[in-house]
């Protein structure tokens, strides 16, 4: 544990995933002091509404302190024999695949790590999906056809480089809020430009010198438009091009696009391309709105596309940039949390790579086919094909689309396990058997950041109750279900070693994930740990990618893709004629496990919402702060309505945050149908379709 200062702890904050350093001073009564830590790159000692109040949401309300099975309290010798027992039977009755977990971007890396190792090592399956896959699946799937594996290119002191920011799909000044306040000192410092692609007018578009409402679902056709007017500007990069492949088959692709699906008038796409092409130095920065989409993955590559051709890739201020949602979405994605991909970036579709890592756990067995995507997942759990479930720090039954179906899917499920703070969750009401998790402020470990920054997570306050942390429990499961040498381990720190030792191999194997520079870290060097960008090796320190032109694909170069604008999924029409946006708002987190214990969080947005333009509201009959009905093909919600211009006319947003604990009519994903990306398996949570009615006076 490290201490800064007499009684001060140094730890990450456990939201998204910009990754904020917090200095956290325990008072010896179950609370703490918290305060940004000066020192953390990613945010030089600046914390958000939802950091500061890290302080008000450690209390011990609702935790669950003890294992339950069928609802009365165990000991954990009897839990963990159940869970060991019942996955055994499952998987020898019914073979390895009729098995999954469902995991999540809160997990720490050396949680994320032994999950994944039980489960594609020993229990011989990929079936483990995680809650990131609705976050930044696209991404990855845009990286890894791109540049041959999952790397974001940059830093974030691109951002306080770059001469043009240009944000897509992404409401920054709420999200990550701490990146956005390092662009508004750094347009304070230079001034460079903003321009915002958003079809909502966000808090992010304050200030901005540019908004493009695009149409929802219409960013492929923008930047198609874009990467013709960077080839007749003249704006390509001769000397880069020689390093990539693509360019012919993208510029055809381009040129055949429909620039009008944007529904943007000539005069702004004129003026976003020429800032794009005037200026040398741009950052392009995506997240949700780009990935949560049937063609996301798509969107991805077309953005890639220009920085491609531009050349402007992993050189000060220059490139695309992912943003991801949770605190370590980039951590689980490091060793193989997606059920279609193997630890430390390495491919489950390569040989060479699975004998590597069966070799290097001593494993039985190893995965040899991807496992079930999240929504795919589910649906495997409602016609019986999973019949043994654990979901770890996660809350489907509200969280994932077809929220309705999922939660009956959980219920139906011959076995279910929940770890989790708190057994009061909508899907923890579900399970057979709950085990008492570690939260936060409690657990040793590291997370990863979008910027590729591994920070430790660290133990401000004892873990109550008979709590136990992630890796501890899954480790025990492993030992119980007979793998014991392969789970012995005695503390995090010693998964880590054994982690930064697998990502050796990775590097061996030309892989871009290699932290085996720290796989000799002593306990003491661990608990020590400084925030540390990867790659990190004995002769390389995490810098930029791809700037000298070399890939991690086959022959070395970078992919650009033609790609061409597809519609959202769902048609609006007459029975349907309103598209639903979904996502956050600034001051709750996911299903408000945490955040809602925080008073002053809960009072930024009271209450669940619709937002609807006033053109709209009039030809509804609706009046501010009445109740408005939403209907899909999928499911029903009953919201508050705010009439607002910030929506475009035939567009509706509502948050995601409102769980059946809390708020019944307002679980948001009940109206978002399984509709994913057929690349990377996201669903489309931007893009539903719903007929709207005034149900009752506000
Ligand atoms: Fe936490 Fe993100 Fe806010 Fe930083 S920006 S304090 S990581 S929620």
């Amino acid at each position: 544990m490290e201490r800064v200062g007499a009684g001060t702890i140094r730890t990450t904050c456990p939201y998204c995933g910009v990754g904020c350093g917090v200095l956290m001073e325990p008072d010896g009564k179950g609370g703490a002091r918290v305060k940004g830590d000066p020192e953390h790159p990613a945010n030089y000692g600046r914390l958000c509404s939802k950091g500061s109040a890290l302080a008000e949401t450690l209390g011990l309300q609702g935790r669950l302190l003890s294992p339950q099975v069928d609802g009365q309290d165990t000991d954990w010798d009897s839990a963990l024999d159940l869970v060991a027992s019942r996955f055994a039977r499952t998987v020898a009755e019914h073979g390895p695949d009729s098995v999954a977990f469902y995991v999540s971007g809160q997990l720490l890396t050396e949680d994320y790590y032994v999950a994944n190792k039980l489960m594609k090592g020993f229990i011989g399956s990929a079936n483990i999906d995680t809650n990131s896959r609705l976050c930044m699946a696209s991404t990855v799937a845009g990286h890894k056809r791109a540049f041959g594996t999952d790397t974001v290119p940059g830093t974030f002191e691109d951002l306080e480089e770059a001469d043009l920011i240009v944000l897509v799909g992404s409401n920054l000044a709420w999200c990550h809020p701490v990146l956005y306040q390092r662009i508004l000192a750094a347009r304070k410092k230079r001034g460079p430009r903003l321009v915002v692609i958003d079809p909502r007018r966000t808090a992010s578009c304050d200030g901005a010198d540019l908004h493009l409402p695009v149409k929802p679902g219409s960013d492929v056709a923008l930047f198609n438009r874009l990467f013709v007017e960077i080839y007749e500007g003249g704006a390509l990069d001769q000397a880069f091009l020689s390093h990539t492949t693509g360019f012919d088959a993208t510029l055809a692709a381009a040129y055949a696009d429909d620039v009008t699906q944007t529904g943007l008038d000539e005069a702004t796409i004129r003026a976003f391309c020429g800032l794009w092409l005037g200026t040398e130095k741009v950052v392009t920065i995506f997240s949700q709105g780009v990935n949560q989409s049937s063609s996301g993955s798509d969107k991805v590559n077309a953005i890639l596309n220009c920085h491609l051709a531009t050349g402007r890739i992993g050189k000060p201020g220059c490139g695309p940039f992912s943003v991801t949602g949770q605190p370590n979405a980039m951590g689980g994605r490091e060793v193989g949390g997606l059920a279609n991909m193997l630890a430390c970036h390495l491919d489950l579709e390569d040989a060479a790579h699975r004998a590597a890592v069966r070799d290097f756990w001593q494993a039985p067995v190893i995965a040899d086919q991807a496992g079930l995507k999240a929504v795919d997942m589910f649906r495997a759990v409602g016609d019986g094909r999973i019949r043994a479930l654990w979901i770890i720090h996660t809350n489907p039954a509200v969280s994932m689309p077809d929220a309705d179906r999922v939660r009956a899917a959980i219920a139906g499920c011959d076995f279910v396990v929940v770890s989790d703070i708190t057994g009061a969750t909508d899907t923890a009401r579900l399970a057979d058997v709950l085990l008492p998790a570690a939260a936060w402020a409690e657990k040793e470990g590291t997370v990863t950041n979008s910027d590729r920054i591994i920070s430790r997570q660290r133990a401000v306050l004892p873990i109550p109750g008979q709590a136990r942390p992630d890796w501890d429990i899954l480790a025990e499961v492993g030992r119980r279900m007979g793998w014991g040498a392969a789970f012995d381990y005695a503390n995090a720190a010693e998964i880590f070693r054994e982690y930064a030792a697998l990502s050796g191999i990775a590097g061996g194997f030309g892989r871009d994930f290699d932290i085996s520079g720290l796989k000799d870290l002593s306990d003491s060097g661990y608990a020590a740990l400084q925030p540390t960008r990867w790659p990190v090796t004995d002769g390389r320190a995490g810098g930029r990618f791809f700037a000298d032109g070399r890939f991690f694909t086959p022959d070395g170069k970078g992919r650009m893709l033609p790609v061409s604008w597809k519609p959202p999924a769902a048609k609006t029409g007459k029975r349907y004629p309103y598209r639903l946006n979904t996502g956050r708002i600034r001051d709750q987190w996911h299903t408000m496990t945490r955040t809602a214990l925080s008073p002053r969080l809960s009072a930024h947005l009271a209450e669940p919402f619709v937002e609807i333009h006033p053109a709209d509201a009039l030809q509804l009959g609706v009046r501010p702060a009445d109740l408005v009905a939403l209907d899909s093909p999928a499911g029903q919600a009953i919201l508050r309505a705010r009439i607002t211009d910030t929506v475009q006319p035939g567009e509706l947003f509502a948050p995601m945050h409102w769980t059946g604990e809390n708020a019944p009519s307002a679980r948001i994903d009940a109206l978002v149908s399984p509709v994913t990306d057929p690349v990377s398996g996201q669903p489309e949570s931007k893009a539903a379709v719903v007929a709207a009615r005034r149900f009752a006076a506000g």
